[in-house]
């Protein structure tokens, strides 16, 4: 099979047959061998029945419920451990990301060698308020730097092109669909491409994502993943090393308060106490501190060592 379509859906009961009609009237026009996986995530609308109604006419419509909202990612996740196309597409479900797109993505995969490719919203105007732009903007911004991924302007975008391994191979959980294209890099995918592709406004319903806590949320899920990249299989480096290196200067310091005071005795001057200087308390703190971190690193050693993914390596090929 040539191309798997994901689309996670919530609420989306309006748009799901137009939708449909354009994949299925591009899909024919190039001879694709394809499949359309609906994942409805929990809808509370007519969307399940429109998706049963389509699989009944047509075998390349697959559809998969969750009992309740669980979000994005998650549905993504179920939609990917189906596809069986050799690449396969994401798009939302509410007609802002053109199916007219999806060739071009699939050639930029099979003949231009890319792992991934993501659409680029260049024309992102119509519709969206400031109060969800300028975050965006910040937000890829700080994405780019973080991830390394130096050519890509719009992580976010839905509509997106993978190959086959890079779906199979990756684990988008919790709200880390933002952050595919780093999960991919860290996977080993580094092949990593940009389309523009149109957007239009919404026709139908509502934006599911709004207001600025997302934003928060996605910068914390952000420092996660780069913590994970980059310690993840060996905590103690960093918590070790930190630790380290407070013990180390607290404990000099303490070294010098005390012959300070020493001196003093020894030299006759009026007797003060060693807690009189605030260097001794800063002294302290960092010593307990060091302490603490060092333990922290044992304790994610212990934790990462009895983990089910602490032998996880992307292994490519064998013979
Ligand atoms: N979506 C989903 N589960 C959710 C929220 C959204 O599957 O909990 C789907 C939604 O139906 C749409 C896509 O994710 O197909 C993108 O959502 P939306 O269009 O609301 O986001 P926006 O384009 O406003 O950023
Ligand atoms: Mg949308």
């Amino acid at each position: 099979m040539d191309i798997s379509v994901v689309i996670p859906l919530f609420n989306e009961a309006e748009s799901l047959p137009e939708l449909y009609a354009w994949i299925k009237r591009v899909m024919e026009r190039e001879s694709f061998s394809y499949e359309v996986i609906f994942v409805n995530d929990g809808s509370t609308d007519a969307s399940w029945e429109v998706i049963c109604g389509l699989h009944e006419k047509d075998a390349a419509v697959k559809g998969i419920k969750f009992r309740r909202n669980y979000g994005k990612s998650p549905a993504l996740y179920c939609g990917f451990k189906e596809a069986q196309g050799d690449v396969v597409i994401t798009m939302d479900a509410d007609l802002q990301d053109s199916p007219d797109e999806i060739p071009a993505l699939y050639r930029m995969i099979r003949e231009d060698g890319y792992d991934l490719v993501s659409g680029f919203k260049q024309n992102r105007k119509q519709g969206d308020p400031l109060s969800k732009t300028i975050p965006t903007k910040l937000f890829n911004a700080t994405a780019r730097k973080v991830s390394g991924i130096h050519n890509l302007h719009d992580f976010n975008c839905g509509l997106k092109a993978y190959r086959k391994d890079v779906i199979k191979n990756i684990e988008v959980y919790g709200e880390m669909h933002r952050y595919i294209p780093y999960l991919a890099k860290n996977a080993g995918f580094d092949r990593i491409g940009e389309k523009p592709v149109h957007h239009q406004a919404r026709q139908y319903g509502k934006s599911k994502f709004m207001g600025w806590n997302r934003f928060v949320n996605g910068y914390l899920d952000l420092i996660t993943l780069w913590f994970l990249s980059t310690f993840g299989k060996k905590p103690m480096h960093v918590f070790g090393f930190l630790g380290s290196i407070m013990f180390f200067l607290g404990f000099v310091a303490v070294i010098i308060i005390g012959g300070m005071k020493i001196y003093a005795l020894s030299s006759g001057t009026p007797a003060r106490l060693i807690t009189d200087t605030p260097y001794f308390y800063i002294a302290l703190t960092m010593m307990i501190l060091g302490t603490q971190f060092f333990l922290t690193g044992f304790v994610a050693d212990l934790v990462s060592r009895s983990s089910a993914s602490r032998n996880d390596y992307q292994i490519e090929d064998e013979v």
